[in-house]
């Protein structure tokens, strides 16, 4: 039993995962030859199917690193290409035609490329052994292929050929062995012949003592000597069907062969056969694996070291797993969420709608109390000089007056509050939310940042409308009448003002930014002409204004017109018409922020039972849903490694220990090698 190949094989797919770096490689068999030297042939002798990819156009444009595993015991026979995830894949065809897709995939102009593939294959009929296969040397450049091709496939054949790799040079019997290419190659770089295995294909066609002749060469004599074959299988599809073991059919094929010559007689002197060739193969692969246990150990040994230091260095031997990190980054995330929902509740909620309906007071009564509707040229913008020079006597009994105030609380209470006050709330819960992401560990994550997103707008738009219906609904009355206490009266007429006074800062402020964007003594000119222009006083001097100064210059009217508007209304709020609610159409404003005051009360008592505690109660739930108990391992994994200084910690610590895991193999398989070796020892 080849113990030593099986293990070293386990250890190496345990290192494949480390990530490749050269000290950790353990020799493989290298399979050079040129095409059509019947390479493919003698690979699929070995492993019983026929998965190589066929055709004549420059099919192997990537290496295949080949690893066959033993199964005793097991009917089944698969391959797997551990590096795509594929599964297992019990149909042979199917790997050939991922092979063949996998090779065509190197463009055409790349000519061929280092980068591997991995293919295992489990069968109880192979042996254990760690293969490569490289593209076959080719001896002229084919019509339509890149010129560099030739050098291109020996540079890459020259990577793979160095020790302690043992290579296996296929050469055709009818072609002259002075001639073959891949014992060229194997004698720049094995010049003694120690670590090569001649194998001589299609011995079927030439004379069975040329054939003896070739296998004994004195020329290129090797150590581990020459392997004669014969791998043509009979026609396929005629002896075997579809993903039937093509081994027996070859043997029988050959062993008719090399039994009925003389020549390849046992005493003969040479070696034939693909069963040698098998035998041979694992006892060269198992003495190269056992030379190199050593060196291998002390590299696996060397990379521990640095990844422990490292580990201590970087993260103070702090371990973390995916799985950790996200129940880590997920209860955080909890704690932060409950802290906000304690910080925004009613009195938040109440600010936020006012502000917003205040915002709408003004548009309102600029729309429909002091001003004429705003056309676009505001040259002609126009206050209304009715409103503005009798508001302060309006007239309670005048019809007018009535209905100016009826149109702008209309506006008000007719306008849809019960969508828009959702709305508001709704956005800001939602940019609440977005903040929460980014000051937390999920920012990093695209996956989590769209799944806290995903079921904040879930859960919202689940409750949107009936919210906003409800809302509607018990705001109905104040659509038909509003009825004031003093007490409300009082406090909206502070509130009015403080409105105001804020508005004509804001007017102030944008009026002053503008002279200083524009300059001070340009704009008052440009104003100025605006002025005389709307006074009818003619248009001369036009020229001299650029289109943009003049805009400028409107807006500057615009502003410092409801300025004075505003300070004009300021007074008028301070009288002593203002002082109850029977003055109301002098001063619309305190007014209609009563009726602001009566919608925003009523919208926040619905609002908070139907969105906001409703929110914060599902959230953290639909949070485990997503983001906890129905991800995979995998998930977890690619969450966690979203985030690259989590996947820097989270790489090394894998890597460490699967160097651990490497090394106490390798140890104990020191250990066994040396116990065959000195058996009283372990006595
Ligand atoms: P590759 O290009 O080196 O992989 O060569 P293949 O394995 O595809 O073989 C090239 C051709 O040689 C195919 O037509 C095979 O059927 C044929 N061939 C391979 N081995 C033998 C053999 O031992 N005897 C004979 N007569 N033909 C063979």
């Amino acid at each position: 039993m080849m113990v030593l190949t099986k293990k070293m094989i386990e250890i190496r797919n345990i290192l494949q995962k480390v990530g490749q770096t050269k000290a950790l490689q353990l020799p493989s068999i290298v399979v050079i030859g040129s095409q059509s030297s019947g390479k493919s042939s003698v690979l699929e002798a070995i492993v019983g199917h026929e998965f190589l990819p066929k055709g004549s156009n420059m099919v192997t444009r990537r290496p295949i690193e080949l690893t066959l595993i033993n199964t005793p015991g097991s009917t089944a026979e698969y391959g797997e290409f551990p590096a795509l995830g594929l599964g297992k894949m019990t149909d042979f065809a199917q790997v050939q035609r991922t092979l063949t897709d996998l090779n065509l995939a190197v463009p055409e102009a790349d000519c061929v490329s280092d980068d591997p593939i991995q293919l295992n294959i489990y069968s109880p009929n192979v042996p254990d052994l760690s293969l490569i296969d490289l593209p076959g040397y080719i001896q002229v450049t084919g019509e339509g292929q890149p010129a560099e091709l030739k050098t291109k496939i020996a540079e890459l054949c020259e990577k793979y050929i160095r020790p302690p790799n043992v290579i296996l040079a296929i050469s055709a019997a009818d072609v002259d062995l002075a001639n073959s290419t891949a014992l060229k190659a194997s004698r720049r770089v094995d010049p003694r012949g120690e670590r090569t295995i001649g194998v001589i294909t299609k011995m079927d066609l030439v004379e069975p003592e040329r054939g003896q002749n070739i296998l004994k060469d004195k020329n290129y004599p090797l150590r581990l000597g020459y392997v004669g074959v014969v791998c043509r299988a009979p026609q396929a599809g005629y002896f075997f069907g579809k993903n039937a073991n093509i081994t027996s059919a070859i043997s029988k094929n050959e062993s008719n062969f090399f039994s009925a010559h003389p020549e390849f007689s046992p005493e003969s002197g040479t070696t034939v056969g693909t069963i040698n060739l098998r035998t041979k193969l694992m006892s060269v692969l198992e003495q190269t694996m056992a030379s190199s246990l050593q060196s291998t150990s002390d590299a696996i040994h060397q990379e521990l070291e640095e990844a422990t230091y490292e580990f201590k260095v970087q993260y103070n031997d702090r371990p973390l797993t995916a799985e950790t990190y996200l129940a880590e980054s997920l209860d955080r995330f909890k704690h932060s969420f409950k802290f906000f929902t304690e910080s925004f509740g009613r009195p938040q909620v109440r600010e936020l709608l006012k502000h917003e309906l205040d915002q709408k007071v003004l548009d309102f009564l600029a729309q429909r109390y002091w001003n004429k509707p705003l056309p676009d040229d505001l040259t002609r913008v126009r206050l209304d000089e009715k409103s503005l020079s009798e508001l302060p006597k309006a007239d309670p009994d005048s019809l007018y007056w009535h209905r100016k105030l009826d149109a702008s609380t209309s506006s008000l209470t007719k306008m849809g509050f019960g969508r828009l006050a959702t709305d508001v709330v709704a956005r800001a819960l939602g940019q609440h939310m977005d903040r929460l992401v980014q000051e937390s560990t999920f920012r990093e994550h695209p996956m989590a940042k769209a799944a806290i997103q995903d079921a904040t707008n879930s859960i919202l738009n689940e409750r949107f409308y009936s919210t906003s219906d409800q809302v509607e609904n018990c705001i109905k009355p104040y659509k038909y009448e509003i009825e004031i206490e003093d007490r409300e009266w009082d406090k909206s007429r502070e509130n009015a003002q403080r409105l105001l006074k804020d508005e004509l800062k804001a007017c102030e402020e944008a009026l002053k930014n503008m002279q200083q964007a524009v300059g001070k003594k340009k704009l008052g000119q440009a104003m100025g002409w605006v002025d005389r222009v709307r006074e009818g006083k003619g248009q001369e001097g036009q020229a001299e204004w650029s289109v943009g100064l003049l805009e400028k210059a409107r807006e500057g009217v615009f502003l410092r017109e409801r300025a004075e508007l505003l300070k004009m209304r300021l007074m008028a709020l301070k009288g002593k018409q203002c002082k109850d609610a029977r003055g109301k159409y002098y001063c619309p404003e305190i007014f209609l922020d009563v009726v602001a005051e009566k919608l925003t009360s009523t919208a926040v008592l619905f609002l908070n039972v139907e969105l906001l505690s409703e929110f914060y109660y599902h959230f953290p739930r639909e949070l485990d849903n997503r983001l906890g108990r129905h991800l995979s391992a995998e998930q977890v994994e690619a969450f966690a490694k979203e985030d690259p200084k989590i996947r820097k910690h989270i790489d090394l610590q894998q890597r460490k220990q699967l160097l651990e895991l490497a090394l106490e193999k390798m140890e104990s398989l020191m250990a066994l090698e040396k116990s065959k070796k000195h058996p009283q020892d372990g006595v």
